[in-house]
């Protein structure tokens, strides 16, 4: 572990004026913000990540969950994993983040990871993570040994021919099917971003995996409130039944008009290089008998794209029955 120095930051203002200085955007930067620290710290224990500066920004008063005035939520950026799976106000309108939450990493985990950091998680592409092999995403030019090579927890949507890493996290997965919103503080004032447009796709330079620019700090999150009925539910396949990432996982959002499907949003992990979502494929399904044919049809569609390394070919047929059966749950939920 290269040696690095870290500092606490008293403010937000301070925290990005500090990290404004940055080379590059957020991560692999060689300043970087330290909240939980879990995917950040093994990393640098690795020499996959090498920041000659921590910002520590833990004591920032950005812990809180809120109900806004119009029914929306706001999560603050350094709410832990754990509060916000066991918020009671999560687990009644937003049933799919809490499950998908509970499904990521082990408790003692959930108890540090924050919410900006969930965000920002980094893939778990073995050769991302092992500095001896070629990797574009650690080393851009160097190539990718995992096209070609073990490739079982990789992306088959959304590949590039010079990047196919997943998307590791199960909370992103949630919440792009929740529709929420990624609120940034940086050196040129606030944004917000639509989860739709927080990720990047590995195209050419798979080393930038988000909008955020050096010095750029997530705030908060926020969901828009649950419409009237909805109903919403995670369903993570694995190689085990915990602290295992997914081969495919799916988030589904749905209400229904009387016995027909009214509106549904899902989206996947494990499949894709970012939390898959379609929306095109959701717009057909509105009007629809819940039934297995829909289903079938609309999981056909969504896959339709999937460029698979011989290694996780299986994942095709996965995704589907996974997506398939989430649906299909969802739809029989009260
Ligand atoms: Fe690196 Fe991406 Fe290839 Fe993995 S898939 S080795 S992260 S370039």
């Amino acid at each position: 572990m290269q040696t690095f120095q870290i500092r606490r930051a008293d403010s937000a203002d301070a925290a990005i004026r500090g990290a404004a200085a940055a080379k590059t955007a957020q991560q692999g930067a060689d300043i970087r913000f330290l909240a939980g620290g879990t995917t950040l710290l093994d990393l640098m224990k690795l020499n996959v990540e090498t920041p000659k500066q921590l910002i520590d920004i833990k004591r920032l008063p950005l812990d809180k969950i809120e109900t806004l005035p119009d029914g929306a939520l706001r999560i603050g950026a350094t709410v832990k994993n754990a509060d916000l799976a066991n918020d009671e106000r999560v687990q009644r309108d937003y049933p799919v983040l809490s499950q998908a939450l509970l499904s990521g990493a082990s408790a003692q985990l959930r108890n540090m990871a924050t919410t900006g950091g969930n965000l920002l998680q980094r893939t778990r592409c073995l050769y991302f993570r092992d500095t001896g092999m070629a990797c574009n995403k650690r080393d851009p030019g160097s190539g990718c040994a995992a096209i070609g090579g073990f490739s079982r927890n990789l992306a088959i949507l959304g590949v590039s021919d010079q990047c196919i890493a997943t998307n590791p996290s199960d909370m992103n997965v949630a919440l792009m099917a929740l529709d929420a919103t990624i609120h940034i503080k940086g050196a040129t004032g606030e944004r917000a971003v639509p989860i739709a447009d927080f990720f990047l796709l590995p195209g050419k330079t798979p080393d930038k995996e988000t909008v955020m620019q050096p010095g750029d700090l997530i705030t908060h999150v926020t969901l828009p409130a649950p419409a009237k009925g909805e109903r919403s539910l995670y369903l993570k396949l694995r190689d085990r039944a915990s602290y295992e990432f997914a081969l495919a996982s799916a988030a589904v959002v749905m209400t229904m008009d009387g016995d027909k499907i009214g509106k549904v949003a899902f989206a996947m992990g494990g499949i894709g290089v970012r939390p898959w979502r379609d929306k095109t494929v959701e717009a057909k399904l509105t009007g629809q008998s819940p039934d297995r044919d829909a289903f079938r049809s609309a999981a056909e569609a969504f896959l339709k794209d999937a460029r698979p390394q011989e290694g996780n070919a299986f994942k095709v047929e996965l995704a589907r029955r996974c997506l398939v059966h989430t649906l299909e749950t969802a739809a029989k939920l009260a």
